[in-house]
């Protein structure tokens, strides 16, 4: 799966891995992990010269490592090629209203290690933060004895609306406007940087979960926002000014309560974590029956909220089942509405208010698509909780890092 979007980096940034034959190298490595060259000659169509020239460069650039294969035949071993993981790494970082998240990933894309700093919201002005990125990017590449010409990139993440030259044109949850991260970032930091919407954290997940198996994928995410991702035929799809797939503002209630976005009874303003958070408390207040009355401290985040929820559903609470309904309800419709649009055949819940109740989330979601998409019987559509967590977004921006400098 690629990413097409967003602030590629410039043509001298992309030239540290190499001319074109090299990258379809080590795209093919990344997804077969080990080949010969006779694999690489047949899969390309070059013939052996260029395939061994392209190795060679590779192997002189320490991108590649190379040991003797098995053989079924007598005589000479081939040679298998790998990526070599310690060719170069990369670092991604998730920019959160309440921390900041900074992976250092290796070349095949694995984790070696993180570290995070909590921001206080009068804390997180982008002078701050960003001097706490160089902190913490300086902070893991001398642990590991990295030398910045063994970075490929840094990737940022954050929730927002971003443009193509790496403008954070708003991020509500931080109360920035019109930042120019990723100039800023190049100012500070010798690498080449990449700002992307969370959206990346999609590509968190098809490493996880789906590789080579879906390449029609609708990602759905409840918690603090309510968001989708989709793939479509092996792309991200990101539309026109990156806002595709924003389910969470689908109108559900037309005079319902007021939306962050300025709308009125989006689908956020029903299921996210602080919206089902917030009728918890004014239920309670009211004098609703429920065990949750006892459970709940005022200080609660809507995290802890929503998993005291999740507990008092699995105790059997009736009035925590008939929230489970309302939720499941929307979701699933809204959820019918996206299969009629996108044509998936995996769909990813995710968010801290799916993981409250998630099995009974998918079976409503079956239900509906029975009676909501078109022609569902001819479609096979598996739907299974995400897997990446917390680090999906950390983790998808470094992928995306990765497939910015691989691509041909
Ligand atoms: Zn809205």
């Amino acid at each position: 799966m690629t990413i097409e979007t967003d602030n590629v980096g410039s043509l001298n940034e992309l030239r540290t891995i190499g001319h074109a034959h090299e990258k379809v190298i080590l795209n093919l490595l990344r997804q077969h992990q080990q080949l010969s060259q006779t694999d690489l000659c047949k899969m390309t169509a070059l013939n052996s010269s260029t395939i061994s020239y392209a190795v060679g460069r590779l192997r002189e650039k320490g991108l590649i490592s190379e040991s003797p294969g098995e053989s079924k035949k007598r005589g000479v071993k081939p040679t298998i090629i790998t990526l070599n993981p310690s060719g170069l790494y990369i670092i991604g970082a998730e920019i959160n209203p309440s921390y900041i998240l900074m992976g250092l990933f290796n070349f095949n894309g694995q984790l070696i290690d993180s570290t995070k700093t909590e921001i206080l919201t009068v804390n997180n002005k982008p002078e701050v933060v960003i001097d706490e990125l160089v902190k913490m990017l300086t902070g893991l590449t001398s642990r590991y004895g990295i030398l910045t010409e063994k970075l490929l990139g840094i990737g940022i993440t954050l929730s927002g609306s971003i443009s193509s030259e790496g403008v954070v044109n708003l991020a509500s949850p931080l109360g920035w406007k019109n930042v120019p991260l990723k100039a800023k970032i190049k100012d500070r930091v010798p690498v080449p940087g990449y700002v992307y919407s969370t959206r990346v954290r999609l590509l968190a997940e098809v490493d996880l979960t789906a590789r080579g198996h879906s390449r029609n994928i609708l990602y759905l995410n409840v918690a603090n926002g309510v968001g989708s991702s989709v793939i479509i035929d092996g792309t991200l799809a990101c539309g026109s000014t990156g806002r595709a797939s924003e389910i969470g503002h689908i109108v559900i209630t037309p005079d319902g309560l007021p939306c962050g976005c300025g709308n009125k009874g989006c689908l956020e303003t029903l299921i996210s974590g602080p919206a089902i958070s917030k009728r918890i408390k004014a239920d309670i207040a009211a004098g609703v029956e429920t065990s949750l009355s006892q459970q709940l401290n005022g200080e609660d985040l809507p995290e802890e909220i929503i998993k005291k929820w999740g507990q008092s559903i699995r105790s059997g609470d009736a009035y925590s089942l008939d929230l489970r309904e309302m939720v499941a309800l929307n979701l699933s419709r809204v959820a019918g509405i996206a299969i009629n649009c996108y044509d998936p055949d995996l769909i990813l819940l995710a968010g801290y208010v799916t993981q409250a109740c998630n099995g009974y989330l998918i079976e409503q979601i079956q239900e509906t698509m029975g009676t909501d998409v078109y022609d569902n019987a001819s479609r096979q559509i598996c739907i299974i909780p995400a897997q990446a967590g917390q680090e999906a977004p950390m983790r998808g921006v470094a992928i995306a890092v990765l497939q910015n400098a691989l691509r041909v």
